[in-house]
């Protein structure tokens, strides 16, 4: 009787205790800005299934991935015993279900489950304290995060002892007819402690009994209330986390409402008695409050595993950037903030920001915007929104960008490019080429199949002029139907947007919209992937509505079709390696096109050490092509150089300007230039045609 309402009033406080907990978590998620993410419902069960219950990301390294799920699926089944210990609790049996047939077979089961739990967790704690693995070692990792895994961990392996020692005592007392002990059976794995136990007294073999069953249940109740302070609340907030993923591209940014309307006034689109009169509170974000729920159900999903610092290109080079970091640094903040609001209310000020007192300008700046890390998070964490929200808010109320960026940003808003070039030059880069200018080919009555969307950097820049120009006479050999803005076409706007520039962002991009709509433009193919990005997934937002295909999934259609045969062989002898750029890869998942166009090619191909969804940054996306790199032990493009000359290549394909950039700077660095070449895959098409 006394140990039924003991056990009672621990239930009690056990329930109340979390519920309390989970209350202010989900009131401090609350606190962000709302976001409607609830389309696409089969799609996102979908994720859930397969990210969060199948864990699909974390088998991607064999061993952690089976350990963590032989842990998960452990904890999960062996507390399915939990029931009949509840009910056994709360009524003063012993065993309810005795009775049920085979019963020792299922409790050898779950002893199964509990033993894979044990030596999982001894496995985690090795690699944690013995084997010192790096990502658990980050500046990031204090002693708390540190003492928080090993807490859980030790505990995991506390209770499941607790539950063999309760087995074994059991059996050995079942054995001898000791009343209350129904007979069930051998149990598989505690019966190898039978032996251990046979010697002990009655009123001792109890003892282990009750205070195996109580430690265990205890500790059930205790584990339970210690998780929403842990790391490990995300074995709850996964499932929600995960079904409310990014399901757009992993390089879309969403559209800033709040500048739409500002800026269709500044050009004159609508006027300001037909934008209404809408106040908008700040631009981007400063603190934990100016981001949306999602970001902040993010922060508290965060397990800390540190997947996502391990593949930043940044902190991989020495940058003060981890995205694991930034995510910890949200939750922790969040919490300060949610203690405030709940005890001085919504006007709760400490004169502490997200942005500038937990994330400094060094961190944000760092970011290439490549997703590695949205990539790597086996709970679906978006990393990129937060700093590109805190982005934002830097540039558009701090006006702090980074000078070199801004001179950039400045050019694009006064010639359309981000390089100081006169917008009348636009077309300069077709000298001599047969390049239909949309103008003419639409006032003589014709709407071409394709706009051929040239790109500043197409443009502009002197080494990308050869693609273009190469992809032109590809085009001219297909005689395909197309045509060029030429000096009607203005940057897409894709810097300025990474660069938390949203007021220019949106300028260029309703420019190019409404010059784009006019020519009624519907297909467009484009050589730089980061336009590609921006018009296929980011101009739809503002009604730019157009079927994108990047130049080398043009090409890899055009071999499939036989219309495109590549029959020369000036890179026969030569040793292939493609660099996978992060816009067109991991953003919107083109691994093959590229790849399939470079097998139509006679050479030998060999892959880098990271290569498709792992492939590593060259270094300059999110802006980082227009500023100096942050401080660190090495540059992005370097690393990634390093890589692609360990493969023993003679010519590193790209399909990207700024990875062109990038990958041929680091050639040169590295001395290499008479043994090593770097082309873009449409130049390697044109000089295997003699085109
Ligand atoms: S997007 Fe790339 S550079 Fe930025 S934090 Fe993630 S992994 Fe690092
Ligand atoms: S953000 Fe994702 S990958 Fe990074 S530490 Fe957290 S759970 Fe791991």
């Amino acid at each position: 009787m006394i140990s039924s309402i003991t056990f009672l009033v621990l239930l009690a406080i056990t329930i109340f205790l979390f519920y309390r907990s989970i209350h202010t978590i989900v009131k401090n998620i609350k606190l962000g800005k709302p976001l409607d993410i609830n389309d696409q419902k089969g799609k996102r069960w979908k994720t859930m299934f397969l990210v969060a219950i199948g864990q699909s990301k974390m088998v991607k390294r064999p061993i952690a991935g089976v350990l963590h799920i032989m842990v998960y699926v452990g904890f999960i089944l062996v507390n399915i015993e939990m029931l009949e210990i509840l009910i056994d609790g709360i009524s003063g049996s012993h065993r309810i279900f005795a009775f049920i047939p085979y019963y020792n077979v299922l409790i050898s089961v779950f002893e199964v489950f509990a033993l894979m739990v044990i030596v999982a967790c001894l496995v985690f704690l090795f690699r944690r304290n013995g084997l010192r693995l790096s990502r658990f070692h980050k500046a990031e990792m204090t002693a708390w995060p540190k003492l928080d895994a090993n807490i859980i961990l030790i505990t995991e392996v506390l209770l499941m002892t607790a539950l063999f020692s309760m087995n074994a005592a059991d059996q050995v007392l079942q054995m001898k007819g000791v009343e209350h002990y129904p007979q069930t059976g051998a149990f598989l794995i505690s019966g190898f402690l039978v032996p251990l136990f046979s010697g002990f007294s009655v009123s001792t073999l109890e003892f282990i009994d009750g205070f195996g069953w109580w430690f265990h249940i205890v500790g059930v109740f205790a584990f339970l209330n210690y998780i929403p302070y842990s790391k490990h609340f995300h074995v709850f907030l996964a499932f929600p986390n995960v079904y409310y993923s990014k399901l757009k591209p992993a390089t879309y940014i969403s559209n800033m409402e709040a500048v739409t309307n500002e800026v269709k006034i500044a050009m004159g689109i609508i006027s300001e008695e037909e934008a209404g009169t809408e106040e908008v509170a700040r631009f981007g974000a400063k603190d934990v409050r100016d981001l949306t729920w999602k970001s902040l159900s993010d922060a508290y999903t965060c397990t800390e595993c540190g997947r996502c610092t391990d593949v930043c290109p940044a902190n991989l080079t020495g940058k003060k950037l981890s995205p694991r970091k930034i995510i910890m640094d949200t939750r922790d903040r969040l919490e300060i903030v949610g203690k405030g609001v709940a005890k001085n209310g919504p006007a709760f000020d400490d004169n502490k920001a997200l942005w500038g007192d937990y994330i400094s300008p060094e961190e944000l700046w760092a970011c290439t915007t490549c997703n590695a890390c949205t990539n790597e998070c086996p709970v679906d964490i978006d990393h990129v929104s937060i700093i590109m929200e805190l982005r934002r808010y830097s540039s558009l109320e701090e006006a702090s960008t980074p000078a070199t960026l801004n001179a950039a940003l400045t050019n694009i808003e006064n010639n359309g490019a981000p390089w100081q070039f006169s917008a009348e030059d636009r077309l300069l880069w077709a000298d001599g080429l047969n390049v239909p200018i949309m103008a003419d080919v639409f006032n003589a009555g014709k709407k071409p199949e394709y706009l051929f969307w040239v790109s500043s950097a197409g443009a502009f820049d002197d080494r990308y002029k050869k693609v273009v120009r190469s992809f032109v006479k590809i085009l001219n050999h297909l005689k395909t139907d197309f045509a060029v803005l030429g000096k009607e076409e203005s940057d897409s706007g894709d810097v300025a947007r990474r660069a938390g520039n949203e007021m220019l962002f949106q300028m260029q991009a309703l420019m190019n919209i409404e010059t784009l709509n006019a020519y009624e433009v519907k297909k467009i193919v484009c050589c730089d992937p980061h336009d590609f990005n921006t018009l296929k997934n980011e101009y739809p937002d503002l009604d730019g509505n157009y079927e994108v295909i990047h130049h080398t999934q043009f090409l890899q259609e055009q071999i499939a079709a036989g219309n495109l045969k590549i029959d020369g062989n000036a890179f026969e002898g030569s040793t292939i390696t493609y660099h996978d750029p992060c816009y067109l890869g991991r953003g919107n998942g083109e691994y093959d096109a590229p790849r399939e166009v470079l097998s139509a090619i006679p050479s030998v191909k060999v892959e880098m050490k990271n290569n498709k969804a792992s492939s590593l940054c060259c270094g300059a996306g999110g802006g980082q092509m227009f500023k100096e790199a942050e401080p660190g032990e090495k540059e992005i493009f370097m690393e990634r150089t390093e890589q692609a000359l360990e493969t023993g290549c003679s010519i590193v394909a790209t399909a990207c300007p700024f990875c062109m950039a990038m990958i041929t700077d680091g050639i040169k660095y590295k001395q290499k230039e008479s043994e090593v070449k770097n082309y873009d895959i449409a130049e390697l098409v044109a000089l295997s045609m003699n085109l």
